[in-house]
């Protein structure tokens, strides 16, 4: 008997049919002599519809009450999952965050799990009872209500597998696994059998939001074997192993681009000591990450830089009002914003020991017209920023010129 982890995404429990073909994949392990724990997410749409509502009754919201709206896609689907179980004869249960509890920290929002306590769930898994656990949320020490960031319940069921030292966590989803990119967007991507966790991690965190990114840093830190798997067919998924566990290491494995990108330029600021720190600074005092920079000399200008950087695209309006509000303290000439870049990036292990990786990028680029405003690279991606209606043609001339095509 092993003891897994089964998490169903939004499209997954979308309808009530679907909700009962998973029920049918819970049902499956139960009949392979399996322990079974089910985590799931909001139906489809439902969670934007609730950060909707959330925002329209005014701009400006308390992130508690945030936290408190859009938990509430989750409690529903753990309840119509748990009631078509039992419609099965199978003895289902649902359980709230707070029920659990999962323990998170306070950063409503953004809540990261502390702990979660198993006990209650190990006892009744034990009597071979089904917790059918809602996602995404968690309770706080002062007994509020938190969620985990947007995709978080892929984090609930990584967390969950580990404090119950499961076998696997199975994460069924629309897709049938992790593949070199978005299948949505290029036809010929092709799936991994197998993917590293640091592959993993570099995908999610450049934007595949097929899992959460701290999904991914949990699984890796406390070894979880995850498997991304459809739910809809029946085929092998991939799983996220150790690399010890891959035996070829690809160059470059898979290609992630993320349009939750925005860029500012300053133009002709100063060139002196302490300039970024007196950009950066108030930023990072606001909780605006600054992910991109390049600084360039204002040929024209002796004596001045351009200094361009990117932000969350979100977070685009506030960075401007805030280098705004310090014009005469920095003293540059004016401030270019553009909301429409899109970060494109080439993740590999195997990029450590091979030359050349970063010049295909660029030259295919180059070859089609595409021109490279920011780069970035560290051991194992390289990430361009370029404007955001290249996006599909960058990631399809990548995907080919690194030999990632599907054959057929
Ligand atoms: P769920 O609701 O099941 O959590 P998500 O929409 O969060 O599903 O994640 C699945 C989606 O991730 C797919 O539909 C696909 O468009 C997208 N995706 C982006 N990059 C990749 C990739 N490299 N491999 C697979 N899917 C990817
Ligand atoms: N329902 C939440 C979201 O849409 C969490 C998740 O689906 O993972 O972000
Ligand atoms: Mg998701």
């Amino acid at each position: 008997m092993a003891r897994i982890v089964q998490k169903f995404g939004g499209t997954s429990v979308g309808t009530i049919d679907r909700i009962h073909t998973v029920a049918g994949r819970v049902r499956a392990e139960i009949d392979r002599g399996n322990e079974v724990a089910v985590v799931v997410s909001a139906m489809s749409g439902e969670t934007n519809r609730l950060v909707e509502l959330c925002t329209r009754a005014s701009p400006v919201y308390d992130a508690r009450e945030y936290d408190t709206i859009v938990a509430a896609g989750e409690q529903v689907s753990a309840g119509l999952l748990a009631i078509v179980l039992q419609s099965m004869g199978i003895q289902a249960r649902s359980w709230l965050g707070w029920q659990v509890p999962v323990r998170t920290e306070d950063h409503h929002g953004k809540a990261r799990i502390r702990e979660i306590d198993t006990r209650e769930l190990l006892t009744r898994m034990a009597q071979r009872e089904v917790p059918v656990i809602a996602g995404f949320q968690g309770v706080t020490d002062r007994a509020r209500i938190s969620t985990l960031g947007r995709g978080g319940s892929d984090t609930s069921a990584v967390a969950m597998a580990a404090a119950l030292q499961a076998e696997r966590c199975d994460i069924y989803t629309d897709v049938d696994g992790v593949y070199t990119t978005d299948p949505r967007i290029v036809r010929k991507a092709r799936k991994l059998d197998r993917i590293t966790y640091e592959e993993m991690l570099e995908m999610a965190s450049l934007g595949a939001k097929v899992l959460q990114t701290r999904s991914v840093e949990m699984a890796m830190k406390h070894g979880v074997r995850v498997q991304v798997l459809s739910s809809f067919e029946d085929r092998p998924g991939t799983l996220v192993v150790g690399e010890d566990e891959i035996v070829e290491q690809e160059v470059v494995s898979g290609i992630a681009y993320s349009r939750d990108e925005a860029k500012i330029t300053l133009v002709k600021v100063p060139d002196q000591p302490g300039v970024a720190a007196r950009v950066f600074g108030p930023l990072a005092d606001r909780g605006i990450n600054v992910d991109m920079i390049v600084q360039n000399i204002a040929a024209d200008h002796p004596g001045a830089t351009d200094l361009t950087f990117t932000v969350g695209r979100s977070d685009l309006d506030r960075a401007v009002q805030v280098i705004g509000s310090l014009k005469d303290q920095l003293n540059y000439q004016h401030l270019v914003p553009d909301g429409s870049v899109v970060k494109v990036s080439v993740i590999g292990v195997g990029m450590r020991s091979q030359f050349g990786v970063a010049q295909k990028m660029f030259s295919t680029l180059a070859e089609n017209g595409i021109n490279i405003q920011v780069i970035s690279t560290s051991e194992i991606k390289i990430s361009v920023l370029i404007a955001e209606r290249y996006t599909e043609l960058a990631l399809r001339a990548l995907h080919t010129a690194y030999g990632l095509d599907a054959s057929g």
